[in-house]
């Protein structure tokens, strides 16, 4: 169901438009049917590094595809650059196709992107995708909510925990799913930090690497265990930290990727 692809023209009687769209956490299946449309008829892509090469692959050949940032926090363009580039483009009449991991919205700089847009005068258009949390959850076989063991899931950024201003006591106290972004780095800070402000050290936590790739691995067990599970099974980015009762469901639901057994006995603390 492709559609007619507009060549990369630029056109001064149409006026340009961004399109902030979500490519979901990898698997390309996960893409929604709007995302692929916009992917196909836009004039120019600018891709996040976090979107999968598979997605990239459903980009047309003939449309030029710019790498903008980010892996792992690393930005190979700065912000302002970004939205002036985006800008810029919008305003020679090119549909500017930008590509997010995820959901734009959720980490994502989406609204950030989407003020500067507006206060340019460009219009915009925001294409939701499944955020990694969702994504994750369900091919790992972790329910976010489960009635009797979850009533309500936080999305949080681990994300220089340790410098921001992060209220550990109340998220210790929250007794539900906590899902950590980007959070592996500070994995120490996010399990100690939890531990000492009130949550049990037996609260079931789960690694989610690369979830809904091929190479997914879910990594399960304690809160006390999270940072040495890491470092045995060099879990690597992007990984995805989920922490609750909800946990102690995947090993009976998992039904994708590996699933990485506690092997505490051999583990050097
Ligand atoms: N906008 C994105 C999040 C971007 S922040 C979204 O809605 O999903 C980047 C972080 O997202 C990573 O550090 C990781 O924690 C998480 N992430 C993204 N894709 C992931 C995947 N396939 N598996 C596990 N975590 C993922």
């Amino acid at each position: 169901m492709r559609g007619p692809h507009r060549p990369a023209a630029v056109d001064a009687r149409r006026s340009g438009k961004v399109f902030l769209v979500g490519a979901g956490p990898g698997d390309p299946d996960l893409l929604t049917v709007k995302a692929l449309r916009v992917i196909e008829q836009a004039d120019l892509v600018l891709c996040d590094r976090l979107v999968s090469e598979e997605i990239r692959a459903l980009i047309p050949a003939e449309t030029p595809v710019r790498c903008v940032g980010k892996s792992s926090g690393n930005h190979s363009v700065a912000q302002p650059d970004l939205n002036s580039m985006l800008i810029e483009e919008a305003r020679r009449g090119l549909r500017v196709c930008r590509l997010k991991g995820g959901d734009p919205f959720v980490f994502g700089r989406g609204g950030e992107e989407m003020l500067s847009l507006r206060q340019a005068g460009v219009e915009v258009e925001v294409v939701p995708g499944i955020t990694a949390a969702l994504g994750a959850s369900a091919y790992a076989g972790t329910p976010l909510t489960h009635r009797g063991l979850s009533q309500a899931v936080t999305l949080i950024t681990g994300h220089g925990a340790q410098s921001l201003d992060v209220n550990w006591q109340a998220l210790a106290a929250l007794d539900h799913t906590l899902v950590f972004y980007m959070g592996l780095g500070e994995l120490e800070t996010i399990q100690t930090q939890l531990l000492a402000n009130g949550a049990g050290s037996d609260t079931p936590a789960a690694l989610i690497e690369r979830a809904t790739t091929p190479d997914q691995r879910t990594v399960t067990g304690s809160l006390d265990q999270l940072s040495r599970l890491a470092r045995w099974y060099q879990v690597e980015s992007p990984t995805l930290i989920v922490i609750g009762k909800v946990v102690g469901l995947t090993e009976e639901l998992h039904w994708f990727g590996g699933l990485l057994p506690e092997q505490l006995d051999e583990m050097t603390a």
